[in-house]
C-alpha cells in the first residue's frame, strides 16, 4: 500500500464531501487516515507464518482448551465501517497447542482486512485447524457493526452471532454442547 497515494484519495474524498481539505483541523488528516488504514488492512500484507512464528508447543493433553473474550476490531467490507466484538476459540488439541496470544494474533490476521463477519469466523476457525491440527475447533464471535448502529433505525442495540465448528466440535454433538456450555452465560452482552 502506498500511504501518498492513499493520502491523495482521501484529499480528494474530502473535496468530494463538501470539506475544505486545506483548513487548519484537516492539514494532516489525510496522511493520519492512509497510516490508520495501513494499519487497519496490514492483515493483506502480512503472512501467516509470520503471526504464528513457532508458537506451537507440544502437548500430551486432549482436553479442550478455550481461549474467551479475544478482543475483535474489522471492518465490513460492505460499507467500510468498523465492527468490533469478542471472539471465544475453543479446540481440543491432539499433540500441538497454540500459544494464547497467538490465538488473539490470529484473529487480528484476519480482522485487519475488510471482512464479513461470517468470512472471518471461519477463517479463524480453518487457520487453527491448519497451525495446530487439533481434533477439532469452534470459533463463536459476537460483533456489532456500526453499519448497522450509525446507519439503520431501531438496530443500535443489535450484536451479531457467528460460529464455525470443525472436526469433531462438526461430527460430535457432545463436544460441540460441551464447548458452548463452557462459554454459557459467560458469553459477553458486549
Ligand atoms: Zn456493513
Amino acid at each position: 500500500m502506498n500511504e501518498k497515494r492513499v493520502a491523495d484519495l482521501i484529499r480528494k474524498l474530502l473535496v468530494e464531501l463538501g470539506e475544505n481539505p486545506k483548513r487548519q483541523g484537516l492539514l494532516r488528516t489525510p496522511g493520519r487516515v492512509a497510516r490508520s488504514l495501513a494499519y487497519l488492512t496490514e492483515g493483506y500484507r502480512l503472512k501467516m507464518g509470520t503471526v504464528i512464528n513457532g508458537a506451537v508447543f507440544k502437548s500430551e493433553a486432549n482436553n479442550m482448551i478455550i481461549a474467551r473474550d479475544i478482543e475483535v476490531y474489522s471492518m465490513c467490507e460492505h460499507h467500510m465501517l468498523p465492527f468490533f466484538g469478542r471472539c471465544h476459540i475453543g479446540y481440543i488439541a491432539k499433540s500441538k497447542v497454540l500459544g494464547v496470544s497467538k490465538l488473539a494474533r490470529l484473529t487480528d490476521f484476519f480482522a485487519r482486512r475488510l471482512q464479513i463477519q461470517e468470512r472471518l469466523t471461519a477463517q479463524i476457525a480453518n487457520a487453527v485447524m491448519e497451525a495446530a491440527a487439533p481434533e477439532g475447533v469452534g470459533v463463536v464471535m459476537e460483533c456489532r457493526h456500526l453499519c448497522m448502529m450509525m446507519r439503520g433505525v431501531g438496530k443500535q442495540n443489535s450484536v451479531m452471532t457467528t460460529s464455525s465448528v470443525l472436526g469433531s466440535f462438526h461430527d460430535d454433538q457432545a463436544t460441540r454442547q460441551e464447548f458452548l456450555n463452557l462459554l454459557g452465560d459467560r458469553r459477553t452482552g458486549l
